[in-house]
């Protein structure tokens, strides 16, 4: 993946990445007409990255269908386990690689509220995802009741804190933080320009405290219900790398949109 623009504006150069996770939606043949519309429109993309997460069974075929055109595949999930072995049903890091993943999302919110994924365990899968060669999305945010009662940077820092106890900061030098608040995932529900830039500012001073330099270098996506029309606003933000996109992720005009507005933000930074 590039790294072509830079958003730093510093010598470490950010650029933006939007990535789309499909969760469990499609099929093989939706999954072919996607990508297919997904190819089309691509190389009108090129100062971004663009990474696209279908379910684990999917990933090959997926893999082979896009070929040599830029656009990375990731996983959504992986095991925690640092060996392979008997551990049935599960999936080692090392055959996401297998079949040409880069990147594979951890923690992602219905992971932990529906598969009771909590901090350590994300923060091992974190671990064992870069030692199998691939970039974890490590995706935190809170929920609405954890913003109602004024607990969002307690709960972002509790949850950036595991993994960096866990993996130390020089990993995140090759990870990108996905900042989706809980109540605005699959909800319609966005948070304000203002509401993600004080995320991610916070979530960078956070890193920023155990390294600047680093802090400067990772990316940190948005997430939550982004969508076409919304996505320039937010993505013009200050610390707002790109997008984790979920339901706009599904349709290759509208993702191809988003990614649209990443692009002229990256060009215009890049002129
Ligand atoms: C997600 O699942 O990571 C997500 C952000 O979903 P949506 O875009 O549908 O809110």
């Amino acid at each position: 993946m590039t790294q072509s623009t830079n958003k730093s504006g510093g010598p470490m150069s950010r650029g933006y990445l939007v990535a789309g996770n499909w969760k469990m939606n499609g099929s093989s043949a939706s999954n072919a007409a996607l990508v297919e519309g997904l190819l089309r429109g691509i190389a009108e993309c090129p100062a971004i990255d663009v990474l696209v997460c279908p379910p684990a069974l999917y990933l090959d075929a997926v893999r082979r269908h896009i070929g040599a055109a830029p656009i990375a595949v990731g996983g959504q999930n992986l095991s925690d386990e640092r060996e392979p072995g008997a551990y049935t049903g599960e999936l080692h890091a090392s055959m996401l690689n297998d079949v040409g993943c880069s990147h594979v999302l951890v923690g992602h919110s219905e992971r932990r509220t529906l598969y009771g994924e909590n901090d350590a365990c994300v923060a091992r899968k974190f671990v064992v995802a870069q030692a199998g060669g691939l970039i974890p999305v490590l995706c935190i945010g809170e929920t609405l009741a954890e913003r109602e009662a004024d607990q969002t940077e307690i709960v972002l820092k509790r949850q950036l804190d595991a993994v960096i106890a866990a993996a130390g900061i020089g990993a995140f030098i090759n990870a990108v933080v996905a900042y989706e608040p809980v109540w605005a995932i699959g909800t319609g529900r966005t948070a304000s320009v203002e509401q993600a830039q004080a995320a991610h500012a916070f979530i960078r001073g956070v890193l920023a405290a155990n390294d600047a330099k680093i802090a400067n270098s990772v990316r940190l996506l948005y997430g939550g219900s982004v969508k076409a029309d919304n996505a320039a606003s937010l993505f013009s933000c200050e610390d707002v790398d790109g997008g984790l996109i979920g339901g706009a992720s599904l349709k290759a005009p509208e993702f191809l949109a988003i990614c649209a507005s990443a692009q002229i933000l990256a060009a215009s930074l890049d002129a």
